[in-house]
C-alpha cells in the first residue's frame, strides 16, 4: 500500500440522475465559443477555444450560489454538459455518442468576466477567470439509458423571472460527437471527464440575492441563490 504523506483529497462526486451511486468527475473541459451569438457569424472551421476547470469546481447545483472573491463581474453561462464513461484518444465521431458518453447534465460555466477581459488583453491565462472555488455548478448526472443523446432540447437561464438565454442544443455549432472526437485528437479523455459544451447567447452578470434557474430541457433543471458571500 502507498505511504501518502497526508491524506488525498477525497475525489469530487456528482449525484447520478435515479440513482444512489454517485459519479466521479476527473477533469473538467469548457468548451468556448459553440453556438452562434449573431445570425451573420460565420460558421466555425477549427476547434473551439478549450479550457479547464479542476474536478474541485464541480459541485451540485442547488443552494446558495456564493459570490466569488476578485471580481466586479460575475457571470454565469448554462451549459449542456456531457460526461465521459469511458477513456480514449483520436475517437471517430461515429463512436463518441455509442461508446464513451456515459451521461448529460446541466452545468454553469460561472466567470469571473472581468478578470477574463484583462486576461484576453494580457495575453494571460484564463485560470483566474474560470477555474475558482465553486465555478462549476452541474445538476445530477443523467444516464444515456435514461435520456438518449439529445439532438434538440431547450436550454435556457433566467434571473429573477427574467429570461436571459435561451436556445436549443441543436444550435451547437460543433455538436458533441465532433466535439468530443476534436478534444480526444488534442488530449487523451478519461471516464469521468465532464465537457461543459459552450454557451448560447446572452450571457450577462449576476448579483448577490438573484435567483438563478436554468437547465437543459430532459436533462436537468437548477435554481440557485447568489449568495452575498463577500460584502462589500
Ligand atoms: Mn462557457
Amino acid at each position: 500500500m502507498t505511504d501518502l504523506a497526508f491524506p488525498a483529497l477525497a475525489p469530487t462526486t456528482l449525484p447520478i440522475a435515479g440513482s444512489t451511486s454517485r459519479f466521479p468527475v476527473a477533469r473538467v473541459f469548457c468548451i468556448g465559443r459553440n453556438y452562434r451569438w449573431a445570425p451573420d457569424e460565420a460558421p466555425p472551421r477549427d476547434m473551439p477555444a478549450w479550457f479547464m476547470k479542476p474536478a474541485s469546481a464541480v459541485w451540485p447545483a442547488e443552494g446558495a450560489l456564493p459570490y466569488p472573491a476578485d471580481t466586479a463581474d460575475f457571470c454565469h453561462e448554462i451549459e449542456l454538459v456531457v460526461a465521459i464513461g469511458r477513456g480514449g484518444s483520436d475517437i471517430a465521431p461515429a463512436d463518441v455518442e455509442a461508446q464513451y458518453v456515459w451521461g448529460y447534465a446541466a452545468g454553469l460555466d460561472l466567470t469571473r468576466r472581468d478578470l477574463q477581459q484583462q486576461a484576453k488583453r494580457a495575453g494571460g491565462p484564463w485560470e483566474p477567470a474560470k477555474a475558482f472555488d465553486h465555478s462549476a455548478p452541474c445538476t445530477p448526472i443523467v444516464p444515456v439509458a435514461n435520456c438518449g443523446h439529445p439532438q434538440e432540447a431547450a436550454i435556457w437561464l433566467s434571473v429573477n423571472g427574467v429570461e436571459r438565454q435561451r436556445a436549443d442544443v441543436s444550435g451547437l455549432l460543433w455538436p458533441v460527437a465532433e466535439l468530443v472526437a476534436m478534444l480526444s485528437r488534442s488530449v487523451a479523455l478519461a471516464p469521468g471527464d465532464l465537457i461543459y459544451t459552450g454557451t448560447p447567447a446572452g450571457v450577462g452578470p449576476l448579483a448577490p440575492g438573484d435567483v438563478v434557474s436554468a437547465g437543459v430541457a430532459g436533462i436537468g433543471e437548477l435554481t440557485m441563490t447568489v449568495a452575498n458571500t463577500h460584502p462589500g
